[in-house]
């Protein structure tokens, strides 16, 4: 679950400052940030208790606390990017109490280093560099699915937890860095996942199906907006279940495990985005883990 007890929220840790405040106007407010340490990648959850309401700013962007599914905390979930430098971040909290004063509150993180394993790879130039016609079509997918994920819903769409959309073990993990002929590809912006062809593919979430494609890197995919920032991508698969505009439950059958797209066997790539920030999904799973 998500919500952790109190006791857990008041807490000083490595790189972590929690903030409380007590007094007559503000009531009881506890700031928590979950996990204490973070690194390039992560998914980390403010929570705090004791408001009515409330907006987040981080890393340039600002967005709206909601109403955590225990029905007496905020939260928000905050990227970490694959590419952040290391040091010392702060959240800051505009925070309305029960009875209606604004006020702010500060949380602060250090982010630790973190070195990805990088594989090279020498292969044929013309396996390595995109067509005139594929990087067009490329551009034009990309495009597509900033449209689809342009204006996500805000508030939270899923009550309980998120899983795992396939059982099956990891091949590549999340932030893998492959150079092809010298050249650096963009991290792995997700996690894959080993399975047979056909297996079922689960919503990791109850969302809304936002876009379904069959694109030049992704092949058959699926992205669904869960709300609150939160937006999950499976690629590669051989069909896909549901389509656009669609309301999904967790553990909902969006497709079936395929090699469609730029894939070299059957597998699941599986992705996590927060706030348009890609986050190592096993990462982001940890949050609701008891
Ligand atoms: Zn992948």
């Amino acid at each position: 679950m998500v919500v952790r007890k109190k006791t857990k929220v008041l807490f000083w840790g490595l790189g972590l400052a929690v903030l409380t405040a007590a007094g007559a106007e503000t009531g009881e407010v506890a700031v928590s940030l979950t996990p204490q340490r973070l690194y390039p990648g992560a998914a980390a959850l403010v929570q705090v208790s004791g408001a009515a309401a409330g907006r987040i700013s981080w890393e340039g962007k600002s967005f709206s606390l909601c109403s955590l599914p225990d029905g007496r905390s905020l939260g928000a979930f905050l990227p970490v990017g694959v590419d952040a430098d290391p040091g010392r971040r702060e959240a800051a909290l505009v925070l309305t109490a029960r009875g209606g004063k604004t006020f702010n509150r500060k949380v602060a993180a250090t982010i630790l280093p973190k070195e990805f394993p990088v594989q090279r790879l020498t292969l044929a130039e013309s396996q390595v560099t995109l067509s005139e016609r594929d990087l067009a079509r490329h551009r034009r997918e990309q495009e597509a699915v900033r449209r689809a994920l342009a204006d996500p819903e805000p508030g939270r769409m899923w009550t309980g937890s998120f899983r795992r959309p396939v059982p099956g073990t990891i091949s590549t993990p999340f932030g893998f860095r492959r150079v092809l002929n010298d050249k650096p590809r963009s991290p792995h912006s997700g996690v894959d996942f080993r399975g047979a062809a056909g297996t079922p593919v689960a919503s990791a979430g109850d969302g809304l199906v936002a876009l379904t494609g069959d694109h030049f890197f992704a092949g058959r995919s699926v992205y669904v907006d869960h709300g609150m920032g939160i937006v999950t991508l499976y690629f590669h698969l051989a069909e896909i279940a549901v389509v656009p505009g669609e309301k999904v439950r967790v553990g909902q059958t969006l497709g079936r495990i395929g090699s469609t797209g730029r894939s070299t066997g059957p597998h699941l790539h599986w992705g996590v985005r927060l706030h348009g920030v890609n986050v190592d999904p096993l990462l982001f799973l940890a949050l609701f883990e008891p």
